[in-house]
């Protein structure tokens, strides 16, 4: 896992809304989000609705 930082780029395949409470997320506003890579070796986007989600996710 990997800190990416947010980018121009639109073209990410993330799921609308958080990835550990699932809460909708507002695009026109700077949330944290990670990269992981899947089992086939594609990177994956996760978008958080905060800070505290993204340390949940984080966590072992
Ligand atoms: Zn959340």
């Amino acid at each position: 896992m990997k800190d990416v930082t947010p980018s121009k780029t639109d073209d990410t395949d993330a799921d609308d809304g958080c990835a550990t409470c699932g809460a909708a997320i507002d695009a026109s506003n700077r949330h944290p989000i990670a990269a992981d890579f899947g089992a086939d070796g594609e990177i994956r986007i996760r978008l958080f609705c905060s800070q505290a989600c993204r340390d949940r996710w984080n966590a072992p």
